[in-house]
């Protein structure tokens, strides 16, 4: 059965019947998909009563007539005939006020109504929701039939609902958010701002709503927001920025404004929901921590070592770039766990550096502090000062450790030269004690003899020559000694003079012969026949080559060969001694020249020295533009001692032409004057000037002194300083009175030899300054250079 026979089969007469074609008629009925129907009176309902009667008799009479399947179906039925015959209040309950309504304004309209809207119930007794369009016909003063159509708009009206709910849920949740959430239609324009955007802003909803966002941002970000928002509604990409906006208060915060487009099914943009967050308390955190970070990361950079940062849990070190400096390695090159780290410290300090450590973690120490070596990337060892701290979480375990490592290695070298310049020092000590000793016991034998009655003329020369090589041994130490003292304090100077360095070998060969010839060596002299000019101090010079040959004969089995050659090269004169001795090992070669140091230093073994000797001679060398160099192939193999010496330039030497050694004279036969209070010393000064040609007086005082200068007139006075009465300064003062002495060389004779006593023996009137006891090469040299202000 179709639906348009239900409409052809009901009871009542439809008055279009006649108007349209039946069979149009039934088929615009059956394919409408609006419900249309026709509602009977059982009675006639008078419209003049009142308007409640009115409703109230249509709910009860009124009953269904007709409808096609599309009314039907909207009640959850199939077919028109399971609802025709129904009661209206069955579909529409009186209940409802809705209804009432519905059928007040049909009323009121004069029994038409378009878009009317009713609630009813289906089959099931679930709410309907229709848009109805009502027409009565209204015979004799009476309601007699409704006929209508009606639209299910029950899905619509959900949906609607669904909106309006999630629409006043959205807000609501907006409203509770602590950021700013607004939305903006697809053009920009702002259309919702939730509750937070009106307290902190102060705005109202007129001053926010549209484009006028804008006004609350700082000025500065003005620009670059409005740029970035035109792009985001042009490209539809997300929208992100940082700005600052002023709040209600007029103090300015930073938010971060963040905006995704919600699109519809043709990926049109629809609207954009924006959220600004407040993070302005993080930016200043982040800020202050960026500030932080920096200022460590600077003072990491800048320490001169390693910071380092090892996390226990996951043994990872990260280490700072100092790094390369203290292992050669750079950081992104080497693996950031401690292993690395632990294979590169020295196998003897591992023991201790691990222990250090899970000391400090066992007995929850507060951390280490430990020295030890490290290998470079090169292979020596650096040795670092390592101090770690250990933190701890708040249950007390540790799970870090942040700490330094400083590379010591030259304090740690400066600490070991001390140590071994202490150990040379007691070396010396004892050296020195033994040394000065040990001419002591062979002395006072001497001396015993000599106090013998039965001692030969033979026996007391011996005696006492072997007296005066002990004397002369331990003045040499002495000497030696003062000198290294006065090179250390900066006060030896150099007496320079044009010479050539043949004289100095000669002085130095006369000052050596004996000790070579003692011990049975061969001397082979390979000296060059150019004459090689210096500017040189002729003694200090002589003591160089001399205290070179006596350790090539000292340290040189007795019968060996010392050989000395000289050569100009290179505008240099080079000076070579040579031996076929006991050699130095490779060792010692580096060290040989500093203080104190003796290859075999056992006393057993001494030859007479305190290892200062060739520390004078570099000092020397050095002190007069020079270098010194030593070779030695090793034990038992000799050594050769190399000196390099800046020869004078021909013109500079012109400048001195008076003073060339070949003018100076001879000195022979003076008539000498000794002044000494020390009997004895004067005497022997006396005999030792005579045995050396030279005519003496003695004085041992000051007035007899004057008297007998006056009388005698001697070419040279030496005069001890140290007298009782008038001292040495005042008698030579007086000498320098005195008519007739004004030639006379005056020599000082003291035990004082500081450059202070110096001064005032020049002061005084000495030409020269001597001190005791007297070298006689110095003192003939001093005779030989006479006056000095003639
Ligand atoms: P000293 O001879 O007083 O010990 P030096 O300073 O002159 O001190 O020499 C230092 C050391 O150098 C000596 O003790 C010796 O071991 C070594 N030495 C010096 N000259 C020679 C040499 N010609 N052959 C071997 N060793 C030498």
């Amino acid at each position: 059965m179709s639906a348009s026979s239900t409409v052809t089969t009901n009871r009542a007469e439809t008055p279009r019947e006649d108007d349209l074609g039946q069979e149009r008629y039934q088929a615009f009925i059956r394919h409408s998909s609006e419900g249309i129907w026709r509602f009977e009176v059982e009675q006639p309902i008078p419209i003049d009563q009142p308007e409640q009667r009115l409703i109230e008799d249509f709910f009860r009479f009124a009953y269904l007539a007709e409808c096609n399947d599309a009314m039907a179906r909207m009640y959850g039925y199939q077919r028109a005939e399971e609802l025709r015959g129904i009661r209206l209040r069955e579909l529409v309950p009186p209940s409802d006020p809705l209804n009432i309504e519905y059928l007040q304004t049909f009323i009121r309209n004069g029994f038409r109504l378009r878009d009317g809207q009713s609630h009813e119930v289906d089959k099931y007794g679930l709410p309907k929701f229709f848009i109805n369009n009502l027409y009565g016909i209204i015979e004799d003063e009476c309601l007699v039939r409704v006929w209508g159509t009606q639209r299910d708009i029950t899905d619509a009206r959900r949906i609607q609902e669904a909106l309006r709910q999630s629409e006043a849920q959205f807000r609501q949740l907006a409203d509770t958010m602590p950021q700013i959430v607004w939305v903006a239609r697809a053009d920009g324009f702002h259309e919702y701002f939730n509750e937070r955007w009106y307290s902190y802003t102060g705005l109202s909803e007129d001053e926010s709503i549209g484009h006028q966002w804008g006004g609350p941002l700082h000025t500065d970000d003005r620009s670059r927001t409005s740029k970035r928002w035109a792009y985001a509604l042009e490209t539809s990409e997300p929208y992100e920025i940082e700005y600052r906006l002023r709040s209600a208060s007029g103090q300015y915060r930073w938010f971060l404004n963040r905006a995704m487009p919600v699109r519809d099914d043709y990926g049109r943009v629809l609207r954009w929901f924006g959220t600004c967050t407040d993070i302005d308390d993080y930016k200043r955190m982040v800020d202050a921590l960026r500030l932080s970070e920096e200022r460590f990361r600077l003072s990491a950079e800048a320490f001169n070592g390693i910071i380092y940062d090892w996390d226990l849990a996951t043994d990872r070190v990260e280490r700072t770039r100092g790094n390369f400096e203290l292992t050669g390695y750079h950081i992104h090159e080497i693996e950031p766990r401690r292993e690395w780290w632990v294979q590169r410290i020295h196998p003897e300090d591992k023991p201790m550096v691990e222990q250090s450590i899970a000391q400090s973690l066992l007995f929850g120490r507060h951390g280490y502090d430990i020295e030890y070596r490290i290998r470079h990337r090169d292979g020596r060892y650096v040795w670092v000062w390592d101090k770690g701290l250990i933190l701890q979480n708040s249950e007390l375990q540790a799970v870090r450790i942040v700490g330094n490592c400083v590379d010591i290695s030259a304090r740690k070298q400066a600490e070991e030269a001390l140590k071994d310049a202490d150990r040379r020092k007691d070396e010396f000590l004892a050296t020195l004690a033994h040394e000065l000793r040990n001419p002591l016991a062979p002395i006072r034998n001497a001396l015993h003899i000599m106090q013998k009655q039965k001692a030969s003329p033979q026996m007391l020369k011996e005696a006492r020559d072997m007296m005066e090589r002990q004397v002369d041994q331990m003045v040499r130490l002495v000497d030696d000694l003062l000198d290294v003292s006065r090179i250390t304090l900066g006060k030896l100077e150099l007496r320079r003079q044009p010479i050539l360095l043949q004289q100095v070998i000669e002085s130095a060969l006369e000052t050596s012969r004996p000790l070579i010839e003692a011990t049975g060596h061969t001397l082979v002299l390979q000296q060059t026949d150019d004459p090689l000019p210096l500017n040189a101090d002729l003694t200090r010079l002589a003591q160089v080559f001399s205290n070179l040959l006596n350790n090539a004969a000292k340290y040189t089995e007795p019968g060996g060969t010392i050989t000395l050659s000289s050569a100009r090269v290179d505008g240099e004169a080079v000076i070579c001694v040579k031996d076929n001795g006991i050699g130095i090992p490779a060792e010692m070669l580096p060290r040989i020249f500093e203080m104190f140091t003796q290859v075999d230093n056992s006393m057993e073994r001494s030859q007479g020295g305190l290892g200062i000797g060739l520390t004078l001679v570099r000092s020397l060398v050095d002190m007069h533009g020079g270098r010194i160099e030593v070779a030695s192939a090793g034990t038992g193999q000799g050594s050769m001692f190399t000196v390099y010496l800046p020869l004078v330039q021909p013109e500079e030497r012109e400048e001195h032409p008076d003073n060339t050694p070949e003018l100076q004279a001879a000195f022979q036969g003076k008539r000498i004057l000794v002044v000494d209070d020390n009997i004895p010393s004067a005497k022997t000064m006396g005999w030792t000037l005579e045995l050396l040609g030279h005519d003496v007086r003695l004085a041992h005082e000051g007035e007899e002194a004057l008297a007998l200068a006056r009388e005698y007139q001697p070419h040279a006075i030496l005069l001890d300083i140290g007298l009782p009465g008038m001292n040495g300064y005042d008698i030579c003062r007086a000498l320098r009175q005195e008519a007739g002495l004004e030639h006379c060389t005056i020599i000082a004779q003291t035990g004082w030899g500081q450059q202070e006593h110096r001064r005032r023996s020049k002061d005084a009137g000495f030409d020269h300054h001597l001190v005791k006891p007297v070298d006689m090469e110095q003192l003939q040299a001093a005779l030989e250079n006479g006056r000095e202000r003639p």
